[in-house]
């Protein structure tokens, strides 16, 4: 009797012990993913970017962002096809290899990629090599950027900050290195220190060094990482 028993005592206890465990770890999981999000961006295929016409400059290092707006109209459908445009523009009128942003940002916070982040961005002349240029598609002197474009600018700079080491300080508006222009528009410029002030209170939440960075593109370091949610209240 003695013999069969204890091997049964020692067979539930140890069911207990693996059934604990795994709501332990499912507890866990779900307050990791609660905790959790997505910054996604469209890469370059997605939108039909033209293929670029030259050999890109390489960026030595990344060191800072500056933010835009595209001065288009605040009206359009299709986002993609105004980037397109825009593509052509910077490539057959202004005669640059590519489109000149890193980044581009919609309406309804949608992110697409421009030219890899790894080439010599064209957005603001003399200060390029080493600078991320980041649009806000429309014209933010006629309007202001609207929550969703906010939220998604603030998770983008979050993760670029961290990702390349970006001091919050080398975030500027266009205007900042080019008093003439008017980029990235008054509605937008007024923002960029609240902008700025959010993305070092999540860069001090975050936990950078635990954030999952999965490359997945040859030539760009995006697409997919998570990140805690972010402070946006603000907006
Ligand atoms: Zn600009």
């Amino acid at each position: 009797m003695r013999n069969i028993r204890t091997p049964l005592l020692t067979l539930i206890i140890s069911l207990l012990i693996l059934a604990s465990y795994l709501i332990y770890t499912s507890k866990l999981d779900k307050v990791e993913k609660k905790n959790e999000f997505e910054i996604e961006i469209i890469k370059s295929e997605e939108w039909g970017a033209l293929k670029p016409k030259c050999t890109y400059d390489k960026n030595p290092y990344i060191s800072a962002i500056i933010i835009h707006h595209t001065a288009t109209s605040n009206t359009y459908e299709d986002a993609k096809q105004v980037i397109r445009s825009i593509q052509s523009y910077h490539m057959y009128t202004r005669g640059w290899c590519d489109i000149g942003y890193h980044f581009i940002i919609d309406k309804d916070g949608k992110i697409y990629e421009g030219r890899p982040i790894w080439a010599v961005g064209a957005h603001v002349k003399g200060h390029n090599i080493g600078n991320i240029g980041v649009a806000l598609l429309g014209n933010y002197d006629e309007a202001k950027p609207n929550e969703k474009q906010l939220k998604a600018l603030i998770n983008l700079l979050t993760w670029l900050c961290i990702k390349y080491n970006i001091p919050i300080e080398n975030i500027k508006g266009h205007k900042d290195y080019n008093p003439a222009t008017k980029c990235p528009g008054k509605y937008l410029y007024e923002k960029l220190d609240e902008i700025k002030k959010l993305v070092e209170e999540n860069i001090k939440r975050l936990e950078p060094n635990k954030l999952n960075f999965t490359i997945n593109s040859q030539n760009s370091p995006n697409i997919i990482t998570k990140l805690k949610p972010l402070n946006t209240n603000n907006f």
